[in-house]
């Protein structure tokens, strides 16, 4: 019996819809879509995608676009009970994320604090925004994943048994739940889980994780005293 540990996607997890399409649309020139379409066909990486993406837009859009992704986040129903529990339950939370820090951390704080968050870093000190990757991909992974999230869980996870539990919803995520225990999954990631074979739950509020996570620690799944 290992030790849970919990890592959640933010964008189509946490908030209900992608925030970075839902910036491209209100703010990016029309060619946005194209490469979107890109990366979501995995013709291209998500780290080149999302760097074209964000190439589109102008740096002197920050604060404007800081405001709208807040203003616009809406959170899937939930949530905070969610970190509630894995803080009442002892369940390290990690928050791994493909979106970028000026809309990632802005939308967290409320919520926290996490055991950790990890996302894409933003720079917009030159004309056009550029996109920053600490957490690129490791030795053991070639998916260019720009934010890695194997990457992450096997640093997390480093030297320890542990029961790992993936929860998240689409591309980002779908390297994650090849390396997970369990998966939590919504759209695109569930499709993915079930056509691999991946052991997973559907799963449409934070409600329902808790649910799932509560079940399987009493089948013993999973056992968090240790
Ligand atoms: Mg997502
Ligand atoms: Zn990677």
């Amino acid at each position: 019996m290992t030790n849970p540990v919990i890592f959640c996607d933010f964008d189509g997890t946490v908030t209900k819809s992608d925030n970075i399409i839902r910036m491209m649309k209100e703010f990016a020139p029309p060619e946005w879509e194209n490469i979107k379409d890109l990366i979501l066909n995995r013709q291209i990486s998500i780290n080149e995608g999302v760097g074209k993406l964000f190439s589109l837009l102008n740096s002197n859009l920050k604060e404007e676009l800081t405001a709208f992704a807040i203003e616009n986040a809406e959170i899937r129903p939930g949530f905070k009970e969610f970190v509630e529990y894995t803080r009442t339950e002892n369940i390290p939370l990690y928050i791994v994320s493909g979106g970028i820090d000026f809309f990632v951390y802005p939308i967290l704080e409320k919520f926290g604090p996490f055991n950790g968050i990890y996302c894409n870093e933003s720079d917009f000190s030159g004309e056009r925004i550029k996109i920053l990757w600490p957490n690129n991909c490791d030795s053991l992974c070639d998916n260019d994943c720009g934010c890695c999230k194997p990457g992450i869980m096997r640093r997390v996870t480093q030297g320890k048994e542990c029961f790992k539990i993936v929860i998240g919803d689409s591309v980002t995520d779908l390297e994650a739940a090849k390396h997970a225990d369990f998966v939590l999954a919504r759209d695109l990631l569930q499709e993915k889980c079930v056509e691999w074979g991946i052991n997973h739950r559907g799963f449409s509020s934070f409600f329902e994780c808790i649910n799932e996570i509560n079940n399987r620690m009493e089948v013993g799944d999973v056992n968090v005293k240790g």
